[in-house]
């Protein structure tokens, strides 16, 4: 699929392409609309420790390509792909060398979070990254049971967080299982990241958490440059009109890379609409 061009004309609804300059090309369109990016660069499952070096490289360009374009935007990466499976030493010193390079370009680096068996050497790596450069934060996910706890250490170290739901499989001894826990344990950190925490993200396509938040932040006087509403990129794009039209701060999730088979899947896995309006775009080409 990876080497199909059919294929990834297709996926360019939700990867900006395979290379950074199709990246750049795509934040500099975006940023145009009032929408600032996070570019992250496909390709979670690394093999071996060089692996992870080339990815580091990878995200060492990108950081400096933002910082040359001029481009509103900032990286997000994953430590497995920074080399967590193999060695946390190095996993940590390929993000160090990342967030001394992007504090030189006054950049910020997100770290996603991972499955939960990944959290506790996330939020460490995090910390003391975060203390030695401050410009590292983290992701939260709204579906953990521990995530209260996890919010309001991070308020408290003025940690940036990115709020979602979260992606994994994970069993219920460790995330709700409903839904609708997982939806009301996403307002209630949404409002303790607004009240206490330091520029958050809310990141989420789910009309019922956007409208909460908006509400939030109204009743409360919040301003709404003190936070920012982020998508993935491709996905709600009416969604994501109406934030900007509305004053609201928005910043898309933009991946890229030549492994966007995986990622690409698991967006349409996560709604059938999707696999009809890629059938759709079959039929017409
Ligand atoms: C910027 C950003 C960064 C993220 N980073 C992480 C991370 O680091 N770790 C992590 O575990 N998860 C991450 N996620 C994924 C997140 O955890 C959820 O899995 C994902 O966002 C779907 O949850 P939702 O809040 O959109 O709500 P849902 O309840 O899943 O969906 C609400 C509505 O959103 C729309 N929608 C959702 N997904 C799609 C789709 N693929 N295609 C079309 N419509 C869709 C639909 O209208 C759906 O009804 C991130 C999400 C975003 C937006």
């Amino acid at each position: 699929m990876e080497t199909s061009a059919a294929a990834r004309r297709l996926a360019t609804r939700f990867v900006a392409g395979e290379t950074l300059d199709d990246a750049l090309a795509v934040s500099r369109r975006l940023n145009q609309e009032k929408i600032t990016v996070t570019l992250d660069h496909l390709g979670e499952s690394v093999s071996t420790l060089g692996e992870a070096a080339e990815a580091r490289d990878v995200y060492l360009r990108t950081v400096e390509a933002i910082h040359n374009s001029q481009i509103q935007g900032n990286v997000s990466l994953k430590l497995t792909q920074f080399g967590l499976d193999f060695s946390y030493e190095q996993c940590l010193a390929n993000v160090d060398q990342l967030a001394a390079r992007a504090a030189e370009c006054d950049e910020f680096v997100r770290v996603d979070m991972e499955s939960s068996e990944y959290v506790d050497r996330t939020l460490q790596l995090v910390k003391d990254l975060h203390q030695k450069h401050g410009n590292v934060g983290i992701v939260i996910q709204a579906y953990l049971h521990r995530s209260k706890k996890d919010v309001e250490d991070m308020c408290a170290r003025r940690i940036r967080v990115r709020l979602c739901k979260g992606a994994y499989l994970e069993p219920a001894t460790v995330a709700f299982p409903d839904k609708q826990d997982v939806d009301r344990n996403y307002v209630e950190l949404m409002k303790i990241l607004l009240d206490r925490g330091l520029y958050p993200a809310i990141a989420t396509h789910d009309e019922k958490m956007i409208a909460a938040t908006k509400e939030y932040v109204a009743a409360r006087n919040i301003s709404r440059d003190a936070f920012e509403f982020q998508m993935l990129y491709g996905i709600r794009r009416d969604l994501q009109r109406q934030l900007v039209s509305g004053g609201y701060r928005l910043r898309l999730y933009v991946p890229f890379g030549r492994a966007w088979y995986p990622y690409y899947m698991r967006r349409l896995a996560e709604r059938p609409a999707n696999v009809l309006f890629i059938l759709r775009n079959l039929l017409r080409s």
